[in-house]
């Protein structure tokens, strides 16, 4: 079947198989194959064509420790299924990318991170173990004390060290569900660094940046705080979407939809202006300010039939600004719309393979056209002037050279030359990027 990231593009011909147990995993395991979550990372790491293994079937929730707030889950748990469970329990999931719509294990896999990664670091930190089903078939137990170099490979390692099949998770705890939410508006990029930098009472911060708005000079920005709220009135409540029963009629006109330069400026601009002046501190629910995106079902078919990239890069705290500054103007120069575009401030994490180091990290959507599958190249190289890295999670394009001055990927491939032997474990990606 042909299938893709959420960026939908590349779309790729892939024979899929979704197992029930766990010995259906091990008999399909005779060709090069990967893990594949709810396809939420944009590009081709979970792709395979010889064979993809769809973990959606492994959902169940294995052990709840409600007094502990520990959790151990099977690695195709929705995201959105797993907090349906912890809230009423007054707990939530102590690291959450912008969306509900991945698994567990795609996110481990991912070492994801969230709002709080400058204070909390990614989802690393909060596990307790992962079991991974490695090349030989084996089950392995694996954290940051048994098995470590296993650990370390795997979390973050884009499903390239076997299959992960199980999650033990600290959670958070939560006494209601709500966020105390505040903004803070800015128009250069040397303030919003600044600001994002400062030490906040609030533990979630992100930056919308508008880089399309009408004023050549001045990056407009504005900067969501917000922690949980401790207001008793305020009830523990399940917050779900709900989309309506006519997704088709409604994908194609959503595809219709043509956004241009002008369009995002005049949306940009009402919806700065429309917080600038109308914003007023408020406490909303967790689902408002962790999954905007979620309220509107497959908003990726906006981007037109050739589908997006998003361009997630990371630069080291001292090149910043410096390159930011390059990468905006070399965007504006070029006339390239990015639809939406954040700024988070983050730390290093552990893990071969994470991205999260200390800095800056930008993510800016794209439609997948020629011209822009062009200029990102540009972007690459600005990127790698200024000592920065790409996300792997958000990647479709990038070369092996150039991933190679990123990441320590010969440590990684050191690791994974036993499992290269097999032929098992690799994407699209990992066979792009040869690690
Ligand atoms: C709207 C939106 C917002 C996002 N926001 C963020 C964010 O704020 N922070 C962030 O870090 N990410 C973010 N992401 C990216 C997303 O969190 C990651 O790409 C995540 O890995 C997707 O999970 P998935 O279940 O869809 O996995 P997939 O996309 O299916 O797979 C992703 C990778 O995980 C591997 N994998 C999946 N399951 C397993 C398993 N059981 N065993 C081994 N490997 C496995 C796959 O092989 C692949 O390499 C966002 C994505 C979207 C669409």
């Amino acid at each position: 079947m042909i299938i893709s990231g959420w960026g939908r593009h590349p779309k790729v011909i892939c024979k899929v198989v979704k197992p029930k147990n766990i010995q259906e995993i091990k008999r399909s395991m005779k060709f090069k194959c990967i893990a594949r979550g709810n396809g939420r990372s944009y590009g081709d790491c979970s792709l395979q064509p010889k064979l993809t293994i769809d973990t959606k079937n492994f959902k169940e929730i294995l052990k709840f420790d409600k007094k502990k707030g520990i959790v151990v889950v099977q690695p195709g748990i929705l995201l959105k299924d797993l907090l349906k469970f912890i809230v009423a329990e007054g707990w939530f999931v102590p690291v959450t990318p912008g969306t509900k719509f991945v698994t567990i294990g795609g996110m481990v896999a991912a070492n994801v991170h969230g709002k709080n990664h400058h204070n909390d670091g990614g989802i690393i930190n909060f596990l307790n173990y992962i079991k991974v089903l490695n090349h030989k078939k084996e089950m392995i137990l694996c954290s940051k004390n048994k098995n470590k170099k296993l650990f370390y490979a795997s979390v973050g390692g884009m499903g390239l060290t076997g299959i992960i099949t199980e999650v033990s998770l600290k959670l958070k705890k939560i006494f209601n569900s709500y966020i105390d939410q505040e903004i803070q508006i800015e128009t250069s990029i040397e303030n919003l660094l600044k600001l994002l930098k400062k030490k906040s009472k609030k533990n979630y911060s992100v930056a919308w940046v508008d880089l399309a708005n009408f004023s050549s000079s001045k990056v407009n920005s504005i900067t969501y705080f917000g922690d949980h709220s401790k207001n008793p009135n305020f009830k523990l409540k399940v917050f779900e979407n709900k989309f309506s029963k006519l997704p088709n009629l409604f994908n194609y006109l959503i595809s219709m939809i043509v956004i241009n330069s002008l369009v995002l400026k005049i949306f940009n601009f009402i919806y700065f202006v429309k917080n600038k002046y109308f914003f007023k501190e408020s406490t909303i629910n967790y689902n408002k300010f962790f999954y905007p995106l979620d309220g509107l079902k497959n908003w990726n078919l906006l981007y037109g039939s050739k589908g997006m990239i998003q361009y997630q890069f990371i630069l080291p705290e001292r090149t910043s600004l410096k390159g930011l500054k390059k990468i905006i103007s070399f965007i504006k120069n070029n006339k390239m719309y990015s639809y939406l575009t954040t700024l988070k401030f983050m730390k290093k994490d552990p893990g071969n393979l994470s991205f999260p180091i200390k800095g800056f990290s930008m993510t800016l959507d794209f439609p997948a056209s020629e011209k822009n599958l062009n200029l990102v190249k540009h972007l690459d190289k600005i990127t790698e002037e200024f000592k920065g890295r790409i996300y792997l999670a958000k990647d479709a394009r990038m070369s092996s050279d150039f991933v190679n001055k990123q990441y320590n990927i010969k440590k990684f491939s050191n690791f994974r030359a036993k499992i290269k032997k097999e032929n098992y474990f690799s994407s699209i990606q990992s066979e792009r990027l040869k690690i």
